[in-house]
């Protein structure tokens, strides 16, 4: 069978074992003569499915009671405004961190909601090579709340450090590296991600909320826009993405059988150490344009030193089956994303085909 190395930024690939049980459990899931697409969604069988996908979040994230597992649909862009629309209400402002395009765009959704600052930048020329210093955060003590990306999908950074927003409710993208690690969700009042990284298909968000800050949020907007009625339903007020879920179950049955989430994060380290010294070692020829601090181990942005070099190292790492290196088409460039499923061998073999383009250049 021909799988590629799959370096694809999203929709990204996905384990194989799980891949496999949807492909067993297809057309008859469980001896119920109908494949899981097919059944309601208020059945019994689909509330197991969504049911044990909730509690694989919670177990392996160590979710606690005191917050909301939701599975949303619009995307992670529907949350740029859904966050503003339930918790900015009039007379606040929210702050913004801004470390990217995504996070430019939550920003500016808030902005169409209501007042919005920001609470700090490191774009310089239209580029974010970091995230910024603790000291750099100027955060109002009287915002509605603050909003953080986790990890910048386009420029190739990431939060190695939990911010301190004192007490200001924290809000968290963390589309491109949800579940890439452990980490404390209780530091967040809400968390979204889209699942077409990390953990599943696109279609669904997860969103981990605290329930006290779902509670305190604005009833006067659109039923289907209030995290309310989501977590009074346990996510099921209208029809949800039922396959959607089911593949996140499939993805995270699989991380718990394979050591969970600190096995993730030693497997995820691995690669990205391995890529980025493979930079470093040729800095004449590979450039990270991003600080060392802020390294992103989910998306591995580079350079080479022309943009013909690049487009020639993108066609031929294609010509080997490894697909998806380009940048965003915003930034340009070679991408290498290397999310959860990516394995430790196509890193292995994007480096080792990095280091024959090289001699060849
Ligand atoms: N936030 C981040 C960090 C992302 O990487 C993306 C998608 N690449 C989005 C938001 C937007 O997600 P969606 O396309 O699911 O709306």
């Amino acid at each position: 069978m021909a799988r590629v190395h799959n370096f694809n930024a999203g929709p990204a690939g996905l384990p194989l074992p799980a891949l496999e049980r949807a492909q067993r459990e297809m057309i008859d899931f469980e001896g119920t003569g109908m494949s899981i697409m097919e059944h309601s969604h208020r059945g019994k069988a689909y509330d197991a499915v969504h049911a044990e996908a909730i509690s694989l979040i919670r177990e392996l994230c160590g979710v606690p009671e005191s917050y909301y597992v939701l599975f949303l649909q619009g995307g992670a862009s529907l949350q740029f405004a859904q966050v503003p629309m339930n918790f900015l209400p009039q007379g606040k402002s929210a702050d913004y961190i801004l470390t990217g395009g995504w996070s430019e765009k939550a920003y500016q959704e808030a902005q169409r909601v209501g007042t919005a600052r920001i609470a700090a930048t490191t774009e310089v020329d239209k580029r974010f090579a970091r995230i910024p210093r603790q000291d750099e955060l100027k955060i109002d003590a009287g915002a509605a709340y603050v909003h953080m990306t986790s990890n910048n999908t386009l420029f190739g950074t990431q939060w190695h450090y939990q911010p301190d927003v004192g007490s200001v409710p924290l809000v968290a993208d963390m589309s491109s590296d949800f579940m890439w690690k452990k980490f404390d969700v209780t530091k967040f009042d809400l968390v979204y991600a889209g699942a077409q990284k990390n953990i599943g298909p696109s279609g669904v968000v997860v969103v981990l909320a605290k329930k006290s800050f779902v509670d305190g949020a604005r009833k006067d907007i659109p039923t289907i826009l209030r995290y309310g009625t989501h977590a009074t339903n346990n996510s099921l007020y209208n029809t949800p993405p039922t396959f959607g879920i089911y593949l996140i179950r499939n993805v995270l049955a699989h991380t718990k059988e394979t050591g969970g989430l600190d096995a993730m994060e030693k497997h995820n380290r691995k690669k990205g150490d391995l890529l980025y010294s493979a930079i470093d070692e040729d800095a004449d020829f590979y450039r990270a344009p991003v600080e060392k601090g802020s390294r992103s181990y989910m998306n591995v942005v580079f350079r080479l030193p022309t943009e013909e070099l690049e487009k020639a190292f993108i066609s031929a790492a294609a010509k080997e089956n490894m697909v998806g290196l380009a940048g965003h088409r915003s930034t340009g460039g070679v991408r290498a994303s290397i999310y959860n499923a990516v394995s430790f061998a196509s890193v292995e073999r994007l480096v080792d085909f990095m280091k024959a383009f090289r001699k060849k250049a």
